[in-house]
């Protein structure tokens, strides 16, 4: 069976490489990324191995159906990137990775929190030149600050549990709540404005939905509290990146850590050390000394890897050997 893989990177290869059953299909590594222009390329493939910046969507489907593709399988857990209405309607199944490490993302948010607002990066590239001063390093004690979950899913949950940690109180929020969870590790849940008024710093844990976009905005930005500080290692287009703008410049938001943005296609994942930034947005926000970017990193742990090549290479044999794929990994089925 030949599985057409995009945006394929070195460590995708070495992790499929080294997991059971990847020698029972024939890989096809490509490093350009699947859309409706790059779909041609899946002719011989009975199925597409993607990741989040692939764009997956009916004009694609109807290329991939048409080349008898039949199953979109994704490195990952969120799917805002597939027509999961049009693939049912083509009669391609959507596979994913659910819950690869929920703690790699999690910690990645944690350590983001700590490295900004501890002003490591900034101590580390001092001390390198010699530059043994202070000034400008001051942050502040987590411990007794207020720390906002959005989201209390997988994610969610295990960020707010290392939040408990350092003795924060934690509020969340989430239209499906658990409260034998929050009730178990100290957390409280509240609505969405409550949250965004009460917290010291903000996690976002949501999936991009269509009511999810723009989650922070000019008046949801506002209705936080004076130098809060945001993470999110969500999607992107879970923040208004103009909105966002405007509250740095103007101070409002104390600190900004993203490990996406909005406009990551086509800029995360790359090396453009050599040319010209193009986008404006992300420019100005590399300018400020309180924002902290990661290129979408927040999986990126030996243990995610494996566990996205695992699940992965069982969906794809699953489908070779006309069996259900694992549980809880289809989407929109
Ligand atoms: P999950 O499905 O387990 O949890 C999502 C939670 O969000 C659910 O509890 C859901 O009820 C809640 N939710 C939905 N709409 C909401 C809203 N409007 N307000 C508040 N809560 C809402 O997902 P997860 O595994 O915790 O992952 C969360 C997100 O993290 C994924 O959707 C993905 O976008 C992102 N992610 C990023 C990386 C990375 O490398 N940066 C890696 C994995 C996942």
């Amino acid at each position: 069976m030949t599985i057409a893989f995009y945006d394929t990177k070195a460590y995708d290869r070495e992790f499929f490489g080294r997991t059971p059953g990847h020698d029972q299909v024939e890989w096809q590594f490509h490093e350009f990324r699947l859309n409706a222009t790059t779909a041609g390329t899946a002719a011989e493939a009975r199925a597409v191995c993607i990741f989040v910046n692939d764009r997956v969507d009916r004009a694609c489907l109807e290329i991939l159906a048409r080349q008898k593709v039949k199953l979109v399988a994704l490195r990952c857990a969120g799917f805002n990137n597939v027509d999961v209405k049009a693939a049912g309607e083509l009669g391609i199944a959507v596979v994913r990775v659910p819950a690869y490490s929920p703690h790699a993302v999690a910690e990645h948010a944690v350590a983001l929190l700590l490295t900004l607002n501890r002003k490591i990066h900034r101590a580390h590239n001092r001390v390198r030149e010699h530059n043994f001063s202070l000034s400008g390093l001051v942050g502040f004690d987590l411990h007794g600050k207020t720390v906002g979950i959005v989201g209390t899913g997988k994610i969610g949950r295990i960020a707010a549990q290392i939040f408990r940690g350092f003795g924060t109180r934690v509020l969340a929020s989430d239209p499906f709540p658990a409260p034998d969870w929050a009730k178990k590790h100290g957390i409280e849940y509240t609505g969405l404005s409550e949250l965004f008024r009460a917290s010291d710093i903000v996690s976002l844990h949501v999936p991009l939905l269509p009511d999810t976009h723009h989650l922070l905005n000019d008046r949801s930005i506002a209705e936080m509290k004076p130098g809060a500080y945001v993470i999110n290692t969500s999607r992107g287009k879970l923040i208004d990146t103009t909105a966002l703008i405007g509250a740095l410049k103007s101070g409002h938001l104390g600190g900004v850590a993203l490990d996406v943005y909005e406009e990551e296609e086509g800029i995360f994942f790359e090396d453009h050390s050599g040319s010209v930034l193009q986008d404006d947005e992300l420019s100005r926000l590399l300018t400020f000394p309180n924002v902290l970017i990661t290129s979408h990193q927040a999986f990126l742990t030996r243990e995610a890897l494996g566990e996205i090549a695992r699940v992965t290479v069982q969906n794809l044999l699953a489908l070779d050997g006309g069996k259900p794929f694992l549980d809880g990994t289809i989407v929109g089925g």
